[in-house]
């Protein structure tokens, strides 16, 4: 990922995308039917009861939740050994971006979250996310973990954190190179929001 140019990536992340969604529905979610590709391969229809399938996309809150000088880091346990990132989770229906971030973060913190703000976004199409980066105040400092969705979780300093970054730290492992969650650290880091 981190040697692709923006061009290559956004046209593997399309081919992926297409491709997962193919694999995964083959047939009609309305009636049961087996489904035919079709439109060149964007849209896949139904024969038995004439319904059109599009390509889905599900959106995926990933947050940079700072108070004062730190930043709230969590793990889940399925990950490599030390590795810690931002917060993150699929959008519920009917939920403004703003309402995903407060509620995921207080599910799986127990923080609670003032001013949310849009920064960028990401299509991860493993199988079919679009990564919805934003950061997010806090307005608590105190954890309380939800261990069926995070093995533990902390708040990091500036100073921690670019110790992490330069892989210098023998308790956290920063996250993926090319991933948003480094991109909206690499921007707390340096302060630079434009
Ligand atoms: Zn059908």
């Amino acid at each position: 990922m981190t040697q692709l140019t923006p061009w290559e990536a956004e046209v593997a992340a399309t081919a992926r995308g297409i491709l997962e969604w193919h694999g995964r529905h083959r047939f009609c979610a309305n009636c049961g039917a087996p489904t035919k590709m079709s439109d060149g391969g964007w849209r896949r229809d139904c024969a038995a009861c004439s319904a059109h399938h599009f390509p889905r996309t599900d959106p995926v809150v990933i947050m940079l939740v700072t108070h004062g000088n730190s930043v709230l880091l969590g793990r889940n346990a399925a990950w490599p050994e030390g590795m810690y990132s931002l917060l993150a989770g699929f959008m519920e229906p009917g939920e403004p971006i703003e309402a995903a971030v407060r509620r995921e973060v207080l599910e799986e913190s127990g923080v609670v979250i003032g001013a949310v703000d849009y920064v960028a976004s990401q299509p991860w199409p493993f199988p079919a996310s679009l990564m919805i980066g934003c950061r997010a105040e806090a307005l608590t400092r105190e954890i309380t973990l939800d261990p069926n969705e995070l093995e533990d979780a902390l708040w990091v300093t500036r100073e921690e954190l670019s110790v992490a970054m330069a892989g210098l730290s023998d308790k956290i492992r920063p996250a993926r190179k090319g991933a948003l969650a480094q991109f909206l650290l690499t921007k707390w880091l340096a302060d630079c929001w434009e």
